[in-house]
């Protein structure tokens, strides 16, 4: 190499820094990040990366491609929001705007240490280090849409050979677990509207429907396999109690370990859904959101990440981070460390216990848990599907701090997100220069992912008529549009 990516970060570190603190400024929710991928698109254009917008119909999903033919190697990049969080940098509780959105899954790190990484290689493509190209997914809406299953719906990833991705969290490790299968469905129902004391006898309420399609799925719980869950909110449930709701609505997530067994599953909601409203004479009206396949592994580039997180070496926090970390912590509730360890599968609550009254994670952890199912979801388990990736983590936050909370929304707007970003782009810089470099290891992560998905081939989750839930996320969360 002609040229160390790795000082390339780090001499460019305040531009990624600051590019990372606006979008968590902006904090928008999903498939609304109009400013934040405007940022991104931007910094990419001008350094002259090729720029296709509006994929699968979302103006907010953008490619970006920088060099020529062979291998085509893409990072996946998130910068969405989470509604209520809006909280500052400081230690203790206090939002910048009370009930706006904020940063608590710390997407604004993950788009932008794909952006700096994305960067740094292009610099190997200009010196001819590198022969390829590299690939920037803009990908909107993973919290509330999981849009990425729309982008390679789309064959937005047709001619892609290997994806990396990671994610903000307390640690630095390879994530080698799986999701879970998600389907996002609203349920509208559509009634007849009464005065509620005058003549209820002529009414049909909707919300009734919605209630009973609810007490029809807690008890439908008892007869899917233990892994499934489903949970809902009422997005709508009338006007006035004394006016019978013509309209009522209500919002599921049904989730199992694989997507064939959502595929048994969903058609049993939708039949208690109808039998909700056969009792309430309502018309029901089913609004499929989006949702995403489990993640598929690829152990060679599992292997590959551990590999240059060894290779870089632990990440530092200093004494100022320290302090921050310990302030941060005391608006943990007791008992916080060994609630989060009875979460986690055997091997990972053995491997987590060397970290009781620590704050910070500076060492990286070993592999463990491969193929445990966890309870949750990522659209990333699509492209997973579709192209070869794996993904890895590192410790943007203190200990214990729990996902989408106003603490990790505070530590991804200072200086332990920001180190955890930089930490996670030179990872994805050495893991790709090495897919450049060494195409016996890109064939070899690509063979595996063909054995894999000949057993049990891809079809998309969402339906052929699918298109992204714009209008609707909209009138859901008005104050960020
Ligand atoms: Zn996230």
């Amino acid at each position: 190499m002609t040229i160390d990516l790795i000082e390339w970060i780090e001499v460019n570190r305040e531009q990624f820094i600051e590019l990372s603190d606006s979008i968590w400024g902006h904090a928008e929710i999903g498939l609304m990040e109009e400013k934040s991928s405007a940022l991104l698109i931007k910094i990419l254009k001008d350094s002259g990366f090729k720029i296709e917008q509006g994929i699968a119909k979302m103006p907010t999903a953008f490619i970006a491609s920088y060099g020529n033919g062979k291998p085509v190697i893409a990072i996946l990049g998130e910068y969405d929001a989470l509604p209520g969080l809006s909280q500052t940098s400081d230690p203790v509780k206090k939002p910048l705007k009370e009930g706006d959105p904020g940063h608590g899954c710390g997407h604004n790190l993950l788009g932008v240490a794909g952006i700096a990484a994305c960067l740094a290689l292009r610099e190997a493509i200009d010196t001819g280090d590198i022969q390829g190209t590299i690939r920037y997914y803009g990908c909107p809406a993973e919290e509330n849409v999981d849009a990425k299953g729309g982008m390679v719906k789309e064959g937005g990833f047709s001619d892609v050979d290997i994806s990396l991705t990671w994610h903000p969290s307390t640690t630095n490790s390879v994530w080698a677990t799986n999701s879970q299968a998600i389907y996002s469905i609203v349920f509208n129902f559509k009634g007849k509207t009464a005065h509620a004391a005058g003549d209820p006898y002529h009414g049909r309420s909707a919300l009734d429907a919605v209630e009973l399609m609810n007490v029809g799925c807690n008890y439908l719980r008892e007869h899917l396999i233990p892994d499934a869950s489903i949970h809902y909110i009422i997005t709508k449930g009338g006007e006035a109690p004394n006016i019978v709701p013509e309209e009522a609505a209500v919002w599921y997530f049904v989730r199992a370990p694989r997507l064939d067994q959502l595929r048994d599953i969903y058609p049993r909601v939708v039949k208690v859904a109808e039998g909700a409203a056969l009792m309430t004479e309502t018309k029901v009206l089913i609004d499929f959101q989006g949702g995403s396949a489990n993640l598929m592994a690829n152990n060679i580039l599992e292997d590959l990440l551990y590999q240059k997180m060894i290779e870089l070496g632990p990440l530092k926090f200093d004494q100022a981070d320290q302090d921050y970390a310990n302030e941060i912590i005391k608006s943990f509730p007791d008992g916080y460390f060994d609630r989060n360890l009875s979460t986690l599968p055997q091997d990972m609550q053995i491997q987590m216990e060397q970290f009781r009254g620590i704050n910070l994670c500076e060492i990286n952890l070993p592999t463990v848990s491969r193929g445990v199912t966890l309870p949750g979801s990522t659209d990333v388990g699509d492209v997973s599907w579709v192209t070869p990736l794996a993904q890895f983590t590192t410790a943007c936050a203190s200990i214990g701090t729990p996902g989408h909370s106003w603490q990790l929304v505070a530590q991804a707007g200072m200086s332990i997100g920001h180190k955890g970003m930089l930490h996670a782009a030179k990872i994805l810089t050495l893991s790709i220069l090495e897919l450049f470099t060494n195409p016996e290891l890109l064939a070899k992560a690509k063979d595996e992912f063909k054995k894999r998905i000949a057993k049990t081939p891809y079809t998309s989750p969402l339906p052929e008529d699918w298109h992204p839930p714009i209008e609707y996320i909209k009138s859901l969360y008005p104050r960020s549009s």
